[in-house]
């Protein structure tokens, strides 16, 4: 029987004690906080996976999407250096500010995702996580949303010039704007993000009818999602629109960006979904390859975000959590009382006028890609 390769997970103290500087809420620390659930719930040192350290991505790969002049502004930035140069590609804002080291921490985070689809490609590993990764913003001339060096694109790059087909798949609540510029012309990559809309919320991109252009034409697909949308809503559009979508693309690999902000505690965005909509959706996309090369990305609910990517890591492996201080007297770590024991949310549900409000404009989207999309695919819409 062949190896059905290992469950990996990137993991580095290093990158999770990086700092943005005090009051950016982009905290690195979630990864820590995720791998210390990790041993908690029991989640790792299981036969079959294997954590291993990030290294340095190879320069050249950056160029496969950046260009090299940013990239020359990186170093420079790494350096403490600052000019208008640098402003003009998004680096020095207060969401990118200027920080030593960033270029090192960068090449690092990358290459763990890197190196992670070159894993799958060589079938050494069946699923792969990289809590460091997933930084779904930068451009290939700019810094935006946090995200200097697009991690997700250049993986995805190396993964089609190797002949693989990839779906991408990002439930982070921000539009994964820079991945759907990255391949908006090439059919080799099936981009789906499913976002709060760009009405409410940055980068205010991530419409339905971004689909793609020329070769690309249907291959990119967005679900923008009212603010205030919760789990039913969510997962209904979820089930309607991917599993359909990524059956008849049949990929390769699929690459899911993990972002925790969709989670109704999160303090910079406007979805309201709880533990069950990652769990749900994560379970139907392992059913749908044998491959999954997975990375964190936004959530600044420090604590929640790395309860989702622990929840996340276990579904996509597909072992449960069990809390090992569940009962011990003292021995609550994090998050609230009523959570101990437990990764999963309560469940939630929106007022129903809110709700028939979501319900509405999720319904109309999903007719839209029903009408304009699967149709590119050869799909029947099931309603
Ligand atoms: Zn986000």
């Amino acid at each position: 029987m062949k190896n059905p390769g290992a469950d990996i997970l990137f993991y580095s103290d290093t990158l999770s004690s990086f700092d943005y500087g005090a009051g950016h809420p982009f905290k690195p620390a979630r990864a820590k906080y995720f791998y210390e659930l990790l041993n908690r719930f029991s989640l790792i040192n299981e036969p079959g996976q294997m954590v291993l350290a990030p290294r340095k991505i190879d320069e050249e790969l950056l160029l496969s999407f950046h260009t090299p002049e940013y990239i020359e502004l990186l170093k420079r930035c790494d350096r403490g250096e600052y000019d208008l140069d640098m402003l003009r590609a998004g680096i020095g804002t207060g969401d990118n500010p200027v920080i030593r080291g960033m270029f090192e921490y960068s090449l690092l985070a990358s290459g763990a995702t890197h190196q992670g689809a070159m894993m799958l490609l060589e079938n050494e590993a069946r699923f792969v996580f990289n809590p460091h990764g997933g930084f779904h913003h930068a451009g290939m001339d700019t810094a935006e949303g946090f995200c200097y060096i697009n991690d997700i694109a250049i993986a995805i790059t190396s993964l089609l010039s190797h002949g693989k087909k990839v779906a991408y798949v990002d439930l982070d609540a921000h539009h994964g704007n820079g991945v759907q510029d990255a391949f908006y012309s090439d059919r080799r990559a099936l981009t789906i993000s499913l976002h709060e809309t760009g009405k409410s919320l940055y980068p205010w991109t991530g419409f339905e009818n971004e689909t793609g252009t020329g070769e690309g034409e249907g291959f990119n697909v967005n679900l923008p999602f009212s603010p205030g949308t919760d789990d039913e809503t969510y997962l209904d559009s979820f089930h309607r629109i991917v599993p359909p979508l990524i059956t008849a693309f049949a990929p390769d690999v699929i690459f899911i960006e993990v972002g925790g902000d969709a989670h109704m505690d999160d303090p910079l965005t406007h979805m309201n979904l709880t533990s069950a909509a990652y769990k749900d959706s994560l379970g139907a996309l392992k059913e749908l390859c044998p491959r999954i090369i997975a990375t964190g990305g936004g959530g600044y609910n420090v604590h929640k975000t790395a309860a989702l990517w622990a929840l996340a890591w276990a579904t996509l492996c597909g072992i449960k959590p069990v809390d090992a201080f569940a009962g011990l007297v003292g021995g609550m770590m994090y998050g609230p009382e009523a959570q101990m024991g437990t990764l999963d949310d309560p469940p939630y549900s929106a007022a129903a006028a809110d709700k028939k409000e979501c319900r509405a404009d999720a319904e109309r989207v999903a007719e839209f890609i029903e009408k304009n999309i699967f149709p590119l695919h050869g799909i029947r819409a099931a309603s």
